[in-house]
């Protein structure tokens, strides 16, 4: 069975999870101007619930925000020329995982 990179592909799915993200992140920060205005007009979240809420934004948004930033290293190994070969080993990262997940940085030896 060929085990070929198809580059173009794992690109067009790599742009369209950060398009996907952008609007997540967009669509994160409406949901809290709402909750926002919410809590002034009704009072209706206690002030745990809000604490509560805030932090999982944040962890929300830093998670979202570290995926970015592994997407555009992905994107940026692919310009370079050095796209699918293990950060560790130096060995070529499968298709198979790379299809799965192509901002992994590491081969399947390597990641146990
Ligand atoms: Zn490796």
């Amino acid at each position: 069975m060929a085990d070929v990179i198809d580059i173009n592909a794992l690109r067009q799915s790599i742009m369209d999870e950060i398009a996907e993200l952008d609007r997540l992140r967009r669509q994160a920060h409406e949901s809290r101007a709402l909750v926002a205005f919410d809590q002034q007009s009704v009072g209706r979240l206690s002030r745990m619930d809000a604490m509560q809420q805030q932090a999982m934004h944040i962890a929300n948004d830093a998670r979202r925000q570290q995926r970015h930033m592994a997407l555009l290293a992905a994107l940026k190994r692919m310009d370079a020329g050095d796209f699918g070969y293990c950060h560790h080993c130096d060995e070529e990262i499968g298709a198979g995982r790379l299809a799965i997940d192509p901002a992994v940085t590491l081969c399947v030896h390597c990641t146990q």
